[in-house]
């Protein structure tokens, strides 16, 4: 392994006074700043005194990065990854990177810092032990919709994020995939000056939500209480009724494949079930 270091470092997701001792003293001491958009991060590095050269590093551009990052770290010198706003790779920009740097036998050391995901998480009032993190949800309805109907019998809570465009629309599928009184927490605005954190049923959020057009505005983390553990019984019941009418015209893999659209229970799940019931 090499001496040189590539730092992953997580920055405020708002308030400023969130950024910790540790990045600033890494980003101060490395010799190179590869951040998201240096623009946005110009303004953070003003406010901390930071003077370390920056190179851009994002979605359409990582690949080619990767070669130069490796060639300076293989000259000896560390470099720091940062994103426009928390932790790089959650939802941002830097895992092929990081991959890459890995395989290249360099360290990857976390500098830990603010997520929205564990922000509004730890304020929810949801069961915080299991959680599953989705990142944005599909721009497209249809997309969504059947990205949301594969969740609704997920018992563990569920995290999206979400932007001000189509918060009411994704909402409103949420309840209609996982139905009016599922529990919903919107977490907007995060450590600024308009945090709010309202949890209600999705059809009382959705109404209180569409009344004031304030809501609607700013970054927001929705958090969606797990399905109860008894629905997934009753799920499962239904899944075999499915299957079984299935299986008396289709062969195993079609009946499991369709069984899995219809129910929004895994295929494989399915045809190991298919299986078992043909043996029996
Ligand atoms: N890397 C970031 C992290 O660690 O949370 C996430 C970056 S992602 C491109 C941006 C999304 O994160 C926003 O659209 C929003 O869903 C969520 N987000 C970021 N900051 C937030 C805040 N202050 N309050 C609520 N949600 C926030």
């Amino acid at each position: 392994m090499s001496e040189a270091v590539l730092y992953v470092v997580a920055t405020p997701i708002g308030n400023l006074a969130d950024m910790t001792a540790r990045a600033i003293e890494v980003l101060q001491t490395v010799s190179l700043i590869a951040a998201e958009d240096t623009r946005h991060s110009a303004r953070l590095m003003a406010h901390f005194n930071i003077k370390t050269p920056m190179i851009s590093v994002h979605d359409h551009n990582e690949r080619q990065r990767i070669e130069r990052i490796i060639e300076r770290l293989s000259a000896g010198e560390s470099i720091a990854l940062i994103s426009d706003a928390g932790t790089p790779l959650i939802s941002d920009p830097g895992f092929v990177l990081v991959r890459a740097v890995r395989e290249a036998q360099f360290r990857v050391v976390p500098v830990p810092g603010c997520s929205a995901l564990v922000t509004a998480l730890c304020a929810a009032g949801l069961p915080s032990d299991r959680f599953v993190f989705e990142g944005f949800l599909p721009a497209k309805s249809l997309a969504r919709r059947q990205r949301l109907d594969a969740l609704a019998r997920e018992e563990r809570t569920l995290i999206f994020y979400e932007s001000t465009h189509r918060i009411l629309a994704s909402l409103e599928d949420m309840q209609a995939c996982f139905g009016s009184e599922r529990m919903v927490v919107a977490a907007r605005e995060l450590t600024k000056t308009f945090e709010t954190i309202k949890g209600a049923p999705v059809s009382e959020l959705l109404e209180w939500m569409r009344q004031d057009a304030n809501q609607q505005k700013g970054e927001f983390v929705v958090l969606v209480q797990g399905a109860p553990a008894a629905a997934a019984d009753d799920v499962n019941v239904e899944a075999m009724r499915v299957l079984d009418v299935l299986l008396e015209e289709l062969p195993i893999k079609q009946a499991a494949a369709l069984a899995a659209k219809l129910t929004g229970l895994k295929k494989n799940f399915l045809y190991q079930a298919a299986l078992a019931r043909r043996d029996a």
